[in-house]
């Protein structure tokens, strides 16, 4: 279980600086967040980690930056612009609108998923077991109607419909589209994988849950290319490889599950997809997607661009289209996950203390600098603050007591907290105080990137 609930997280993280309602001071627009300087800097520590292990350290995979906008007919070939669509359910009583699965899968404490349901399905489901409106508690729901989630806006001056575009739900698309290029650029042979990080807008019917569903996102996707037949063996390594992954960095384990989907609940491009779920406050909710896609997606695109993505084997000579498997998670969520499993509440000898267990990696800042006495220390910790931080992101924090500044900074997440006093100026050492276990060591300066770079390691 989870050691604090969504409502305390979203204010202990507006309070100290990670996550801002957007358009805040215009009275916010619903569902929208800006990520303040503690936020902006987990979240980039966030997808450097992806990238190193997705990308930079695995010599099969290579990096991709697509548009965001493309050409509509990528949306025709992948099938979003025709079933991109959720099925919208509204209570006739009070007019709340639903997602009619998420409503079931909530009247069911998630027992129940809706996902693959089809429109009658879903509509008998709500009548025979008498799901009711979560606000007035009514059973009388219009029909259901497919609502496409596709943002759609216009390119260009005039507001007609051949400048019609739309921004992107998935990053997935820029990479097939550009299968051709990369392969040819890179020189990669199959299986190889192509990596890309970037935003997605999806018009959720019912976001929510703070940072967990929204309407813009970031996703860090891995298209995987591999021989058919063989992709089997890969969907269970990039399985296995993201629940690992998750371990890796801090994610509490126990609340981690796999979720394979049943044969009636794969799309029908799949043979095989599983969600890694997390235990949020509200029940077990995805957190990351693996589909083994066959070759839908590139078989689609050559059909629609007539731009032949076969591949060449230069093995057996034969050419086929590569299958794909494909890793697929947000950014914000896998924040949410990261914060859940790092908030302690520590009761201490005299008082109490919160403190972010976040693995070092992903720490905003690897370190604080405190001056025990201001007038006395600032230079020397200033000097040791223009060092350190050319390499990694440094607190500086010079108000109040020191017990004050090591809670403060424990509330963060930082990792080392190092004070600087007489015997910095005299001897060359300084105290480093451990977050977790918050004993304390006199350590040279010149050891302490040592120090940092020994817990930064994943
Ligand atoms: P759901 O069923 O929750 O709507 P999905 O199955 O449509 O999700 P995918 O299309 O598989 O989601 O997206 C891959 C990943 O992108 C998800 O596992 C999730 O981490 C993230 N994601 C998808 N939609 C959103 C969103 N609206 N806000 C934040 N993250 C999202």
């Amino acid at each position: 279980m989870t050691k604090i609930s969504l409502e305390e997280l979203v204010s202990f993280l507006k309070e100290q600086g990670f996550v801002f309602q957007g358009s805040e001071i215009y009275g916010g627009l619903a569902n929208a967040w800006d990520y303040g300087p503690l936020g902006t800097l987990l979240k980039r520590n966030v997808k450097d980690l992806w990238w190193n292990k997705f990308v930079q350290n695995n010599k099969l995979n290579v990096g991709l930056d697509s548009a965001i906008l493309m050409n509509k007919d990528v949306w025709q070939a992948s099938g979003h612009l025709s079933n991109f669509a959720d099925p919208l359910i509204d209570c006739k009583h009070c007019r709340s609108r639903y997602r009619a699965d998420k409503l079931i899968e909530e009247a069911t404490n998630g027992s129940v998923n809706a996902d693959g349901f089809t429109d009658e399905e879903l509509v008998n489901y709500i009548k025979e077991h008498n799901i009711c409106c979560p606000k007035c508690g009514q059973n009388d729901f219009t029909n259901i109607r497919r609502f496409n989630l596709m943002f759609k806006t216009f390119q260009g001056v005039v507001e007609d419909s051949l400048s019609e575009i739309y921004l992107r739900p998935e990053t997935a698309q820029g990479i097939f589209i550009n299968f051709k290029n990369v392969l040819r650029t890179s020189r990669k042979k199959l299986p190889f994988g192509i990596g890309q990080i970037g935003k997605s807008f999806r018009n959720e019917i019912t976001p929510g849950n703070f940072i967990f569903r929204t309407r813009e996102f970031e996703q860090m996707e891995l298209e995987f290319f591999t021989k058919p037949g063989t992709e089997m063996e890969w969907f269970n390594y990039w399985r296995q490889f993201c629940m690992d992954f998750l371990v890796s960095i801090g994610v509490d384990k126990d609340a981690l599950r796999f979720r394979d989907h049943e044969k009636e609940e794969l799309s029908f491009y799949s043979n095989a997809t599983t969600d890694i779920e997390f235990l949020f406050p509200w029940g077990f909710g995805e957190l990351w997607g693996i589909a083994s896609r066959t070759d839908y997606d590139l078989k689609q695109h050559m059909k629609y661009s007539k731009v032949n993505l076969e591949y060449l084997d230069p093995e057996t000579n034969q050419k086929y289209i590569p299958y794909v498997v494909e890793p697929s998670v947000g950014v914000e969520r896998m924040m949410l996950a990261i914060l859940f499993s790092a908030y302690n509440k520590e009761e201490l000898e005299k008082d109490s203390r919160v403190v972010l267990k976040l693995h070092p990696a992903l720490a905003p800042y690897k370190a604080v600098i405190l001056p025990l006495i201001k007038k006395n220390h600032a230079a020397k910790a200033q000097e040791i603050y223009d060092a350190l931080s050319q390499k990694y992101s440094i607190n500086y924090d010079d108000a109040g007591n020191i017990g004050k500044r090591y809670r403060r900074n424990d509330a963060i997440g930082t990792p080392y907290a190092i004070t600087i006093d007489d015997d910095t100026l005299n001897n060359g050492t300084v105290t480093l105080r451990d977050r977790d276990t918050m004993t304390q060591k006199v350590i040279k300066v010149e050891d302490i990137e040592k120090y940092i770079d020994e817990i930064i390691k994943l």
